[in-house]
C-alpha cells in the first residue's frame, strides 16, 4: 500500500504528533533538581565578563485568565501581592549580581509574564533602577516588553518609553468576536491600534503581535481576517502560534469547548490561510512561525544566517548567558539551563531567606552540545550541515548520520532529502520542522510530558 503523499495526507500521518517546540535542547521535562543554588551559583561565577547577557525577568500576574493561555500566571485583581513581588525580584536581582561578583554587561533585557505592565508606573522604573545598580547595561540595550493591549495606560507607556524601550511585543490572538468569547478575551482592534500608537511614540522601534490559530470556533477564514486587519497596521513582526490544548497541566483550559476545536487538517489549514495573508502583504516568512517585515533585525538576522532559538522563540540574540529572574524563569548559560521555583510563595520565601531559588536544571554534555545545535540550525535555517557541526564539536558525524525510523520515513516521504552530510528540509513541507528536529533529540518520549502539536 502507498501511503498518501499529499499535503492533507502528511498533516493527517505526522501533523497530531505531540513534539516540543525546541526553544531549548534538552528541553525543559529534562531538567531535574540535580541542579539548585550552589550549581547555580557555580554557574554565575563563570560568565564571561567580556560579552554581554542578556536579562529576562517574569512577571507572574494577570488581571482576568485568558482560557487558552499556557504561560505561568496568576490572577489578581488586588495590587498587594504584585507589590510584593516586585520587592523581592529586586532582592533577587541583588542577589545574582552578587553571585556574578561584579556588574555584568548587559545587552538585552526582556520582560516577560504573565502580563509586566500589570505593574505601575512608578514601580517598573524602579525596577528599571534596580537593574541599572546591579548590571553594567549597555548604551544600545535593547529593552523589550511583552505587553497585554487591553489593560495598558497612557502613563505605562510614558513609564516605558522613559525606561528606554526598543522593543514591545501585543498579545492580539484573534480579532473574531465569537473566538474572543470562547477564550475569554475580549479585545476590540481599537485596543490594540491604541497600544500599537501609543508604544511607537514611546519609541518602540520593532513591534511584533502574537496570533493564534487553532482556537475553538476559529475557522479559516477567520484566521485570515484576523491576519488582514492585523497587517494593516504593520507592526514589524508577527508570532504566529497553534493552540496547544492541554488541560491535564492546564486546568483552565477545561473551561474551552473540545468540541468546537479543530482537527489536524483545519489547524493547518489555518496556519497556512494566516501565513498566506502576512506574506501577501509584505511580511517575509521566518523560520517555522514568525514573519517580518523586509528591514525587520529579524529578517535581516535570517539572511545572514545569524537567526537563534531561545526561550521566547525566534531571535536575533547569540548571547550565550540568559539570566532569568522570577518565579519558574529560565536561565541559560554555556555550561547548562537552571529554572528558579514556579510556585510563586516558594521562589519569595527563598529569596526572602537570601538564597538563590533554582529548582531545577540541566548540565549539558559535549553531544548534548553538538544536538542543540543541530535543531537550532534546522528550527533556523531548515536544513544543516552535520558534518560541519560534528567536527565543530569534536565529534564522528556517524552519531548524527545514523538514521533513525522517523528520519527514514521523513526521507521516503521526500520530507527531507540527504545529500552528503547535508540535510535539507523540502520547502513546503516546512511546517513539520519540529518533526524533523525531533529525529535529532537523544531524550524523546523519556519524559511522557504532553506537548502542543507539530501542526
Ligand atoms: S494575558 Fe497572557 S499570560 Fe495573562 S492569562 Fe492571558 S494569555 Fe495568559
Amino acid at each position: 500500500m502507498t501511503s498518501d503523499t499529499t499535503t492533507g495526507g502528511i498533516v493527517s500521518r505526522y501533523g497530531e504528533t505531540r513534539l516540543p517546540r525546541y526553544t531549548s535542547y534538552p528541553t525543559a521535562p529534562r531538567f531535574s533538581s540535580v541542579i539548585g543554588p550552589g550549581s547555580y551559583r557555580d554557574l554565575l561565577g563563570k560568565i564571561s565578563e567580556t560579552e554581554p547577557a542578556s536579562l529576562y525577568l517574569h512577571v507572574p500576574f494577570c488581571r482576568s485568565m485568558c482560557w487558552y493561555c499556557g504561560c505561568h500566571t496568576t490572577i489578581s485583581q488586588k495590587d498587594a501581592p504584585i507589590l510584593d513581588y516586585l520587592t523581592v525580584l529586586k532582592r533577587e536581582v541583588r542577589l545574582v549580581s552578587e553571585a556574578i561578583g561584579r556588574r555584568q554587561k548587559v545587552d538585552t533585557i526582556h520582560f516577560g509574564g504573565g502580563t509586566p505592565t500589570i505593574m505601575k508606573p512608578e514601580e517598573f522604573l524602579d525596577l528599571k533602577q534596580s537593574l541599572d545598580r546591579a548590571f553594567q547595561l549597555d548604551r544600545t540595550v535593547e529593552l523589550a516588553v511583552e505587553i497585554d493591549p487591553r489593560t495598558l495606560t497612557p502613563e505605562m507607556t510614558d513609564a516605558l518609553g522613559q525606561a528606554g524601550l526598543t522593543r514591545a511585543s501585543l498579545g492580539v490572538q484573534s480579532f473574531d468576536l465569537k473566538v474572543q468569547k470562547a477564550i475569554n478575551r475580549i479585545q476590540t482592534v481599537e485596543q490594540t491600534a491604541d497600544a500599537l500608537a501609543g508604544l511607537r511614540n514611546a519609541g518602540a522601534d520593532s513591534i511584533n503581535f502574537d496570533l493564534i490559530y487553532g482556537l475553538p470556533h476559529q475557522t479559516v477564514n477567520s484566521a485570515a481576517e484576523t491576519a488582514r486587519i492585523a497587517a494593516a497596521m504593520r507592526p514589524e513582526r508577527f508570532a504566529v502560534f497553534g493552540y496547544a490544548h492541554v488541560p491535564t497541566f492546564k486546568k483552565h483550559q477545561r473551561l474551552i469547548d473540545e468540541n468546537a476545536l479543530g482537527d489536524g487538517r483545519q489547524r493547518h489549514a489555518q496556519a497556512e490561510a494566516i501565513a498566506e495573508t502576512l506574506v501577501a502583504a509584505g511580511y517575509r516568512r521566518i523560520g517555522l512561525d514568525h514573519f517580518a517585515l523586509p528591514g525587520d533585525a529579524l529578517s535581516i538576522a535570517a539572511d545572514r544566517g545569524e537567526l537563534h532559538r531561545n526561550f521566547q522563540g525566534y531571535t536575533t540574540d547569540g548571547s550565550q548567558t540568559l539570566i532569568g529572574l522570577g518565579a519558574s524563569a529560565i536561565g541559560r548559560m554555556s555550561e547548562g539551563y537552571v529554572q528558579n521555583d514556579v510556585a510563586i510563595g516558594r521562589y519569595a520565601q527563598r529569596i526572602s531567606s537570601g538564597e538563590l531559588a533554582t529548582s531545577k536544571g540541566y548540565r549539558l554534555t559535549g553531544e548534548d552540545r553538538m544536538r542543540a545545535s543541530v535543531i537550532e540550525r534546522l528550527m533556523c535555517d531548515f536544513e544543516v550541515d552535520l558534518g560541519d557541526i560534528a567536527q565543530r564539536f569534536g565529534h564522528p558525524v556517524e552519531a548524527l548520520r545514523k538514521t533513525n525510523a522517523m528520519l527514514e520515513t521523513l526521507l521516503a516521504d521526500g520530507i527531507v532529502s540527504l545529500n552528503g552530510n547535508n540535510l535539507t528540509v523540502d520547502t513546503k513541507h516546512r511546517f513539520l520542522i519540529r518533526t524533523v528536529a525531533s529525529c535529532f533529540d537523544a531524550y524523546l518520549g523519556e519524559s511522557g510530558r504532553t506537548h502542543a502539536a507539530a501542526a
